[in-house]
């Protein structure tokens, strides 16, 4: 047995406690999960049943904590879980699921089916079983800082470019300001006019703000692949740099899982509280709406809808936000079927679009995105997830959609009121 397999083991035992053991016990294999996830639901594989990529997890549980369990081992009844074995469910933990959380939310036991595979995740990294693409992700954002390889001086080069094509001005390193603004390498290199339409709505709401030269990104490769070790030094990285700052609230970009590492799990992670608030930038918009800092004028006329970012409005209980900042500026605002908690996954998140080997079943499951937006007819999609932007254009690019995609904070800074401040 190898030093790497045992770790690995042993990572998966020390990660079963008390809630765990319930959740493995309480089960009722009624097969709800498996009618939730998109990875069964567009393949009909039982293998995709969320429960049952638990099952190394199962497995460590019943031989190490139950009294049949370590008999059966004693008299060679049941099988320890072997390595070949972990190296088979690395499928089933990394490339098939995102942690959507749509199995959890389904359960009618309460099983958190996502806890759980995040917990194999930690002992599969351990065991050496993690896939490719996320290992170089983490490592790149521990060592480079993001897990794109995108550097300050990208940064400060899009921040030049974006000051010398408009109007606004983005500041770096202010101290004692009202937010601090974090941003997904993705949005950087791909979605610029993000950055751009903060810029125009804290000015306009008359707010001071920064992004932070030691501390610029938001994703969490950690919490993707399983490593708390490298979660906590990500999540440590944002706290030191508004703490220093001493802004008085962070604000988590148009990112799903960077928004749960933060916000939900961040805390947890150092293990005391921050000195700041964190919101996401939905939340924010929200908030100025309702008092009236933020003005639009105009409607789209397209008829859209709202995919909504699973750890944004499922985990993360973001729902009516990006609801009542669409009404503000759109007419034909239309839901898709299964709106808000329960709308379906794009098939990407959980770091799945790191893995490259998981390409052809993401482009399979995300039929089901392209269903929903087939019945709708719709002109335009909006979201506020910059990895759900990607994963979806490329979903449209594989099943020959048109449909622009629009992120829902460009949409509000496209229809504020212009004065002569603002
Ligand atoms: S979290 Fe989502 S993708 Fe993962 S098993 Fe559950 S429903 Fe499937
Ligand atoms: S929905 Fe819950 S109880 Fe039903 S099979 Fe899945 S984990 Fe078990």
């Amino acid at each position: 047995m190898s030093a790497t397999f045992e770790r690995g083991y042993q990572a998966l035992k020390e990660q079963i406690d008390t809630p765990t053991a319930a959740y493995l016990q309480s089960c009722v294999h009624c097969g709800m999960c498996a009618e939730a996830c998109l990875f069964y639901t567009e393949t009909h594989d039982p293998k995709y049943t969320p429960i049952y990529k638990l099952e190394p997890l199962r497995k460590v549980w019943e031989q190490e904590y139950t009294l049949w369990g370590r008999l059966g081992a004693m008299l060679g009844l049941k099988q320890r879980v072997t390595d070949a074995e972990l190296a088979d469910w690395k499928e089933l933990i990394y490339d098939s699921c995102t942690l959507c959380g749509r199995c959890s939310l389904v359960c009618p036991v309460g099983n958190d089916i996502v806890a759980m595979v995040r917990k194999v995740r930690e002992g599969m990294v351990a065991a050496g079983h993690a896939p490719a693409g996320q290992i170089m992700a983490s490592k790149r954002a521990v060592t480079q800082g993001s897990p794109m390889g995108v550097k300050l001086p990208t940064l400060q080069a899009q921040i030049k470019r974006i000051e010398k094509d408009t109007d606004v001005q983005i500041p770096m390193d202010a101290a004692g300001v009202d937010y601090m603004v974090i941003l997904s390498s993705m949005e950087i290199m791909s979605f610029p006019e993000y950055l751009t339409a903060i810029a125009k709505i804290m000015r306009q709401a008359g707010k001071t703000w920064t992004i932070s030269s030691e501390a610029f990104e938001a994703t969490n490769s950690g919490i993707q692949i399983g490593s708390s070790d490298i979660a906590r030094e990500l999540v440590s990285r944002v706290v030191n740099a508004a703490e220093k700052l001493a802004v008085k609230t962070v604000i988590s970009p148009e990112c799903g899982h960077a928004y749960t590492a933060i916000r939900w799990e961040g805390p947890n992670l150092i293990q005391r509280p921050f000195k700041f608030q964190v919101q996401h930038i939905l939340e924010v918009l929200d908030e100025f709406r309702q008092q009236g800092l933020i003005k639009t004028a105009g409607f789209e006329e397209a008829r859209l809808t709202f995919h909504d970012p699973c750890q944004l409005v499922r985990r993360g209980g973001v729902v009516q936000q990006p609801r009542n900042l669409l009404n503000m500026v759109a007419k034909n605002f239309v839901e898709m079927s299964d709106p808000g908690m329960a709308n379906w996954c794009c098939g990407g998140g959980g770091g799945l679009s790191a893995i490259e080997e998981a390409e052809e079943l993401r482009i399979k499951v995300f039929k089901r995105k392209k269903d929903q937006l087939d019945e709708l007819k719709v002109d335009t999609l909006v979201t506020a997830c910059a990895n759900c932007r990607n994963i979806i254009e490329e979903g449209f690019e594989a099943y020959q959609m048109e449909l622009p995609v629009v992120g829902l904070t460009e949409m509000i800074a496209d229809h504020l009121v212009t004065t002569s401040q603002t």
